[in-house]
C-alpha cells in the first residue's frame, strides 16, 4: 500500500466525489471545446496554490471546479505547487496542501512544482532576448513604478529599452551568476508602454533575489514573477483550461502574448469568481496573522476556514463539495451567506451522524419512585435518518441529569418542559412529573425530585395521554465526563475588513468566539469515540471528537447548531418570490 492510498483509505470519502450538477459557464466552454475538437478533446487542468498557508474553504472552490470538471470529461488534473517566491514558501504548507486536497476527495495526475521549470523558463526568458522581445533594465524597482505611468497617462520607456541583442544576453547571464545586488536590475518582457493595460507595460519577467528556495536551494539568485511563471507552466503540463480567479483577467492579454511570443502550447486561461463568505476571512496572509500573533491556536483552530480548521471542527467533505457545487461560478464576485455552508454541513450530517444523548449543563433528576439499585438499558435509535445504523443501549437509572435549561421552577407561559406537577417524556425512557425541588444556599436548585409512570416504558402511555415535550437525559452513575468547545463567529462582522481608518481587521474579532463547557455528561457509548468521529447530541447539534481528546478526557468540538437559519432564509425568499408571482 502506498501513502497515498492509505491516506484515501483513512479519508471517509474514499467513494469520491458526487457528480456535479449545477451547470456553470465553464462547464460550457469545454463542453464546446470538446465538441469542436480543440486540443483534440483533451481536458486538461491544475490546481495552483502557492506553498505560503494552508488551504483556505476558498481554495476549496478552485479544487472542486478543477478536479471536478476535468473529471467529468474524463481528463486529469495536476497539483502544480507554484513555488516562485522562495521567501515565504514552506514544506510544511506543501505538506499540507497535498493532505487537505486528498481530505476534499480528489486525487491528483501528476504533483509537480514551477521550481521545476525553471531552467526551461531561463531558456526561455534567453529565446526572448534574442527575438528582441526582453531586455534587462537598470531602473529600480521604484523606478519601474513611476514609469509605469497612470490610468490616464501612458508610460514612459526605461532608457536601457533599447540595448542591444548582446548586451541584453551578456547582462542576463551575469545576472544569473550573482554579479549584481538584489533588485539592481530585472529582466522586463518589451511589449507597449501606453498600453491601456498596465500589466502590459513591459512587466517585469525576472527580478534579483538572494533567497533559499524550499526546493532549489541556493541554485538560483535569480527567480521569474508569477506572470512568467503560470502560463507557461500551464503550457509545459499541456493544460487544456487554467482556472483562476477574476483579479487575473487583466493578466490574460500578457498570459497569451508569452504563449504567442514562444510558440508554445496554447493553453487557455478562464477566469470566475472568487468565493467571499460572510464573517470570514479569505486570504492566507491574513489568517497567517491570525496563527502568528496567537489569535487562535494555530492553522487547524475548529474557528480557521481553512481546510484542516473546518475538518477539525468536523465539517464533511461531501458537505463543502457539495456547497461548493451548489455555489457554482460567474463573472462577477459576492459574497456567500456563512449560514449557507452552514446548511449544507446539518444537511450531510444529518445523514451521516449517529444520535446520541449529552447533558450540556447538567441538572440531576431523581426519580423517587424508582428502585434505589436498579438499571435498565434502554433501546435507542442512532439514526432515525438511516436505519441502517441500527440500535444502541442506554442504560437508565435512578438519578439521572438533564439539561439546566429544560427545568424552570416558575415556567413562563408556553414553557412545556419539566417544572412542577408537569409530565415530560425522557427521550426513549419514561413519562417522569417534576414533584418538588432541593435548592443550595444560594437558592438554586440543584435537584429535581420526580415521579416515573413505569407503564410508559420506551416513551408512551399504554391509556393515550400525551405529553408536550420530550427531553434528553443521561444516567449519572453511567455517564462519561467531557468537555465541549463551543465557536461562534470569529469576527463580528460580516466583513471582516471593515474597519475605521487606520484599524487593522484584528480589531473586529469576537472575543467570545471560544466557550468551553467543562461539566458535560455524555452517554457511555461515547467512552472510547475516537479524534474526527462525527456525532449529533440529541437536541443540541453536531458535535466531533477533538484530537486533544485521550481516553480520560473526552472533547468535542461543536460543528454546528441544530437551527438552520438558512434553510429559513431560502424558505422566506420563495414565498416572498412566489407570493410576487401570483
Ligand atoms: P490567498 O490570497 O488566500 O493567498 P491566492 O489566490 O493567493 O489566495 P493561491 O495559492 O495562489 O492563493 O491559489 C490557488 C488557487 O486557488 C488559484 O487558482 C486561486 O485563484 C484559487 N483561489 C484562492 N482563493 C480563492 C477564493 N477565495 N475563491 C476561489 N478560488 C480561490
Ligand atoms: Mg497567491
Amino acid at each position: 500500500m502506498t501513502p497515498s492510498d492509505k491516506l484515501k483509505e483513512a479519508s471517509p470519502t474514499a467513494a469520491g466525489p458526487a457528480a456535479p450538477t449545477q451547470s456553470n459557464f465553464i462547464r460550457e466552454i469545454i463542453r464546446e471545446d470538446v465538441k469542436t475538437n480543440k486540443y483534440s478533446g483533451r481536458v486538461w487542468t491544475r490546481f495552483p496554490p502557492e506553498p505560503n498557508g494552508y488551504l483556505h474553504i476558498g481554495h476549496a472552490k478552485a479544487i472542486c471546479l478543477d478536479f471536478g470538471l476535468a473529471d467529468e470529461f474524463g481528463g486529469g488534473t495536476n497539483l502544480r505547487f507554484d513555488d516562485t517566491n522562495p521567501e515565504k514558501e514552506e514544506t510544511e504548507y506543501v505538506e499540507s496542501i497535498m493532505r487537505d486536497v486528498r481530505w476534499l476527495g480528489f486525487e491528483w495526475e501528476n504533483l509537480l512544482y514551477a521550481s521545476d521549470y525553471f531552467d526551461q523558463l531561463y531558456q526561455w526568458a534567453v529565446q526572448l532576448i534574442k527575438a528582441g522581445k526582453a531586455y534587462v533594465d537598470d531602473l529600480t524597482a521604484d523606478e519601474v513604478r513611476q514609469y509605469r505611468g497612470t490610468l490616464t497617462e501612458p508610460g514612459k520607456e526605461s532608457p536601457h529599452r533599447n540595448r542591444s541583442i548582446a548586451e541584453n544576453l551578456d547582462l542576463f547571464e551575469r545576472m544569473r551568476l550573482g554579479e549584481f545586488p538584489d533588485g539592481a536590475r530585472c529582466l522586463r518582457a518589451k511589449i507597449d508602454m501606453a498600453s491601456p493595460n498596465f500589466n502590459m507595460r513591459d512587466p517585469v519577467m525576472y527580478r534579483i533575489l538572494r533567497a533559499e528556495h524550499h526546493r532549489t536551494g541556493n541554485k538560483w539568485c535569480i527567480y521569474p514573477l508569477y506572470d512568467f511563471a503560470h502560463g507557461q507552466s500551464d503550457s509545459l503540463e499541456k493544460i487544456t483550461h487554467s482556472m483562476c480567479t477574476l483579479e487575473f483577467e487583466d493578466h490574460r492579454p500578457l498570459y497569451n502574448w508569452y504563449i504567442k511570443e514562444l510558440g508554445i502550447f496554447p493553453s487557455q486561461q478562464i477566469e470566475f469568481d472568487r468565493l467571499n463568505l460572510t464573517y470570514t476571512l479569505l486570504s492566507k496572509r491574513k489568517l497567517l496573522q491570525l496563527v502568528r500573533e496567537g489569535r487562535v491556536r494555530g492553522w487547524d483552530d475548529p474557528r480557521m476556514p481553512t481546510i484542516s480548521g473546518i475538518r477539525r471542527r468536523g465539517y464533511t467533505p461531501e458537505a463543502i463539495r457539495n456547497f461548493c457545487n451548489s455555489i457554482g461560478v460567474t463573472k462577477t464576485n459576492g459574497t456567500i451567506e456563512l449560514a449557507m455552508l452552514e446548511h449544507f454541513v446539518r444537511e450531510d450530517l444529518n445523514k451521516r451522524a449517529l444520535r446520541v444523548m449529552a447533558v450540556l449543563h447538567p441538572l440531576k433528576v431523581v426519580i423517587d419512585n424508582y428502585p434505589e439499585d436498579q438499571a435498565e438499558e434502554m433501546e435507542a435509535v442512532n439514526n432515525p435518518e438511516d436505519l441502517s445504523a441500527g440500535t444502541r443501549k442506554v442504560p437508565f437509572s435512578r438519578e439521572l441529569y438533564i439539561e439546566q435549561d429544560d427545568f424552570r421552577e416558575d415556567p413562563p407561559k408556553g414553557y412545556f418542559r419539566l417544572s412542577p406537577g408537569k409530565e415530560v417524556r425522557l427521550r426513549y425512557g419514561y413519562f417522569i412529573t417534576a414533584q418538588r425541588v432541593v435548592k443550595n444556599e444560594q437558592g438554586e436548585v440543584v435537584e429535581v425530585h420526580c415521579t416515573y409512570d413505569p407503564a410508559t416504558r420506551g416513551g408512551n402511555a399504554p391509556d393515550g395521554r400525551k405529553v408536550k415535550s420530550t427531553i434528553h437525559w443521561v444516567s449519572a452513575s453511567h455517564a462519561v465526563p467531557a468537555e465541549v468547545r463551543i465557536y461562534e463567529m470569529l469576527f463580528t462582522k460580516p466583513d471582516p475588513n471593515d474597519v475605521p481608518e487606520g484599524a487593522e481587521f484584528t480589531a473586529n474579532l469576537n472575543p467570545n468566539s471560544l466557550q468551553t463547557v467543562k461539566n458535560v455528561r455524555v452517554e457511555p457509548s461515547l467512552k472510547s469515540a475516537n479524534a474526527g468521529e462525527r456525532y449529533q447530541f440529541e437536541r443540541l447539534g453536531y458535535f466531533c471528537v477533538d484530537p486533544d481528546s485521550g481516553p480520560d478526557a473526552l472533547v468535542f468540538n461543536r460543528t454546528v447548531a441544530l437551527k438552520d437559519t438558512w434553510a429559513k432564509m431560502e424558505k422566506k425568499q420563495s414565498a416572498g418570490s412566489s407570493g410576487k408571482a401570483k
